[in-house]
């Protein structure tokens, strides 16, 4: 199997500016940012999808949730942020390792496109 383009990331293999990094999880900034601070939040184990994931994932999503908001603390985004996790085609995914997209800076419409 080929590595994704977030394992690249991983492993160093391709330049990113890391916010925070265990030995779980990385978050590092969206190359294309979508508002003021758009930061990706991944775990290092491959799991292509959230809807792919399985229960003896639990542990990891949870503390890949409990890093988005420390990280959104960091970056003072006190007045909101939105966690976002796209999952196949009509969901916008481009990616197939899990991600959690975190946007805040700007008020964030709602419905999303
Ligand atoms: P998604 O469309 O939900 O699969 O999100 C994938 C995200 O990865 C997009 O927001 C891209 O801008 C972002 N992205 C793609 N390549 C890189 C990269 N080399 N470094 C950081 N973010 C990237």
């Amino acid at each position: 199997m080929s590595q994704t383009l977030f394992e690249k990331i991983i492993a160093r293999e391709i330049p990113a500016e890391i916010l925070y990094e265990d030995d779980r999880v990385l978050a590092f900034r969206d190359i294309q940012p979508q508002a003021p601070e758009h930061v990706l939040i991944i775990p290092k184990k491959p799991i292509p999808r959230v809807g792919d994931a399985s229960r003896e994932d639990q542990a990891l999503l949870g503390h890949l949730l409990l890093t988005a908001g420390e990280v959104a603390r960091e970056l003072g985004l006190q007045d909101g942020f939105r966690l976002v996790m796209n999952h196949g085609k009509n969901g916008g995914e481009t990616v197939p390792h899990l991600h959690c997209h975190l946007l805040g800076g700007r008020p964030l419409k709602w419905p999303p496109g």
